[in-house]
């Protein structure tokens, strides 16, 4: 599926610039346009893949490039005074080469939380194509303004965007590593879990390769619907070629062929359960999904129907849900089969009510955490401005 994408804000630029690394080493072509939008002039400038003019800095006459600190009004001002520019970067795209959007935007700030509702709203009245949004949650140790920031964007972004991919990064959090390292390998979760998503539905990218049952772009349009929430859960398992084919030979070969076409089958149910169980971008309650979609990519060898099939099964008794899709997706020098299963339409999340319940406390000291990021910010522009 190709897609423009635009990170919005620090967290959202960052993740937009591993997205194109992903889509350029692995030749994925996923990525149709890519923009990323900041207050911030450094966060723009420290950016590596994003092409020099498809970065636009917002909210001059506000914050004088130097952010919205957490300041979602902020974000959301400027974003609004400047959606000319970004409109101008997103227009330089020929529109009829994508399938979607996607914004994503760390919730918990103030750039991203603030200005991604707005952008999707935008993109919304003026293009056709399904307008989607992948937000971050920030960590629960992050404090009571970044919930609570989060949770009111969360709500925001859901009800202008088509659909909302949640990723939450409380989950992933790694401990002991720095902030920056942690973010490191949380991008690299995020992308490898989205990209492999997105590059399923890209099917010109599989060249001779032909899939048993083919996920395009218009089956993950459909399983993300015209509102929801979605979280994706994902597994994978390195498929030992070389033991495999010693072994077989020690057996004296594999005569029937059966045993292959099993350990396939197994490996994927599994792979599915693990999936579906283990940790997803959002935790939510898996039977209160409205639509799922699965997809099992990996070696061609390692990939069979039937275990996509009874995969598929589990699942639908899983989610209790009647819409699932399955699909695979062959990889022929890839040495691990993975699954994804998309959960979509998600209606029960503890962790947004989590964050709305820390959101209602932080509100009743809210206002002296403004006044001093406030004062922070005031300060910053008076004695960081040296243009
Ligand atoms: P903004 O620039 O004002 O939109 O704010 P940031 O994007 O810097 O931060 C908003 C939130 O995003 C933070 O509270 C963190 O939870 C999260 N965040 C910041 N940087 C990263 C990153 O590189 N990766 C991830 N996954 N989250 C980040």
């Amino acid at each position: 599926m190709k897609l423009a994408m635009i990170g919005f804000g620090q967290a959202g630029g960052k993740i937009l610039d591993r997205f194109l690394e992903y889509d350029s080493t692995r030749g994925t072509g996923i990525i149709g346009h890519a923009v990323a939008v900041n207050t911030a002039k450094a966060d723009l400038m420290g950016l590596d893949f994003v092409p020099d003019e498809n970065r636009v800095l917002i909210g001059q006459s506000v914050v004088k490039g130097h952010g919205a600190g957490t300041e979602p009004e902020l974000g959301e001002r400027c974003a609004r005074e400047d959606m000319e520019e970004v409109q101008t970067a997103i227009d330089q795209m020929t529109s009829s080469e994508i399938d979607a959007f996607i914004i994503m935007a760390g919730l918990g700030g103030g750039t991203g939380s603030g200005g991604a509702p707005v952008l999707a709203e935008h993109l919304q009245r003026l293009y056709v194509e399904p307008v989607y949004g992948l937000g971050i949650l920030p960590a629960r140790d992050e404090g009571g303004i970044y919930n609570r920031n989060a949770a009111r964007s969360f709500q925001k972004f859901a009800e202008n965007v088509d659909n909302l991919l949640g990723f939450d990064n409380d989950a992933f959090k790694t401990g002991g590593e720095s902030l920056g390292e942690g973010y490191t390998e949380i991008n690299e979760e995020i992308v490898s879990r989205f990209g492999a998503l997105f590059s399923a539905g890209e099917v010109e990218a599989l060249g001779d390769q032909v899939a048993e049952s083919v996920v395009d772009a218009s089956e993950i349009i459909n399983t993300l619907g015209e509102h929801g929430i979605t979280s994706v859960g994902y597994a994978s398992e390195e498929v030992e070629n070389e033991e495999k084919g010693l072994l077989d030979r020690f057996r004296g070969g594999n005569d029937s062929g059966l045993d292959d076409a099993g350990d396939a089958t197994n490996r994927i149910t599994s792979l599915v359960r693990r999936a579906t169980l283990g940790k997803l971008t959002l935790q939510c309650e898996v039977d209160s999904t409205e639509r799922a979609l699965l997809l099992v990519s990996g070696p061609p060898e390692a990939i069979n129907r039937k275990g996509v099939d009874k995969a598929r099964k589990w699942l639908e008794n899983t989610t209790q849900c009647m819409e699932v899709r399955a699909g695979d997706y062959p990889l022929p020098n890839e040495d691990k089969v993975a699954a994804i299963v998309v959960l979509s339409g998600v209606t029960d999340v503890p962790r947004v009510k989590e964050m709305q319940r820390m959101a209602i406390e932080a509100e009743e000291n809210v206002e002296q955490l403004r006044a001093q990021s406030k004062e922070d910010l005031d300060k910053l522009i008076e004695y960081g401005d040296d243009e």
